[in-house]
């Protein structure tokens, strides 16, 4: 079982009850080194009083969540989209970020063209990315559930990612969460040929009741994802990053003491991850 030492929490498992100084200050007192920041938390926060805040309490920065959409932009969002994602580019730079999270986008408004949004994404990412690389940012591709695919994320399946990193290059890699990829029969084998390229790996579990496609995320332990074998996985294939809980849950965890909220991810990481 993995010691506290690797675990991160993103931000998002107390989205509702903390600012980013709170989570922070509160992860700490949990022990937890590891945190992934959301955008609009950052914003909130201001990126250079973040910076110092983080550095103060040694967080390891697993994430900043996050830039991409660009699946859905078209016309007149296009260049909105990339300049929103270079700006995400420098925050993550200014707060350390070990990635900025990217999440594909689903279908423009209207549009039944699937094929046009991936090739969108693939057109996105390699914008930003002699940014990106020059800021010393890697860029996390994060494979989502088939399930969102229409508004959220058309790259529905870790094979779709890494076969963008095989075409984009240096400086891309994937966030592998287990509550996006944890039903793909050809799981083991895209996350050896992942491999290095693994730069997140994010845990929490799927409720087999789920009630909501995004916002009823389970605690680790609760669901029905074998979270161990999958985490031997990203290990085996190299992956020495920490696990990051990712928990998105209105009805339940979002509404619970924050302090409990961390403490069950502590114990929860201990066993059940
Ligand atoms: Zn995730």
């Amino acid at each position: 079982m993995p010691g506290i030492e690797k675990l991160a929490i993103n931000q998002v498992t107390t989205r509702d009850q903390w600012t980013l100084r709170e989570a922070v200050e509160g992860y700490a007192r949990h022990g937890v080194r590891g945190i992934s920041v959301w955008r609009d938390k950052l914003a909130d926060c201001g990126v250079a009083d973040a910076a110092s805040l983080l550095g103060d309490h040694g967080m390891t920065v697993t994430g900043l969540c996050r830039g991409g959409m660009f699946g859905g932009s078209d016309g007149s969002g296009w260049q909105a989209a990339i300049d929103d994602n270079l700006k995400a580019v420098e925050e993550a730079a200014a707060i350390g970020a070990r990635a900025l999270v990217l999440v594909a986008g689903g279908l423009a408004p209207g549009s039944k063209d699937l094929v046009g949004a991936r090739a969108r994404v693939a057109d996105g990412i390699a914008a930003i990315l002699p940014a990106a690389r020059a800021a010393g940012v890697a860029l996390a591709i994060e494979p989502m559930h088939p399930m969102t695919c229409a508004d959220r994320g058309c790259v529905t399946t870790l094979g779709l990612a890494n076969d963008l990193c095989d075409a984009l290059g240096e400086g891309v890699g994937v966030a592998v969460d287990v509550y996006h990829v944890w039903w793909d029969p050809a799981l083991d084998e895209e996350i050896a040929r992942a491999g290095r390229r693994i730069l997140a790996f994010h845990v929490n579990d799927w409720l087999a009741d789920t009630r909501d496609r995004v916002f009823d995320r389970g605690m680790m332990g609760d669901g029905v994802v074998d979270i161990p074998r999958i985490r031997r996985l990203v290990e085996r294939a190299g992956y020495d990053g920490m696990n990051e809980v990712e928990i998105f849950s209105a009805e339940n965890w979002w509404k619970r003491d924050p302090d409990e909220v961390v403490a069950v991810c502590v114990e929860r990481h201990e066993t059940a991850v």
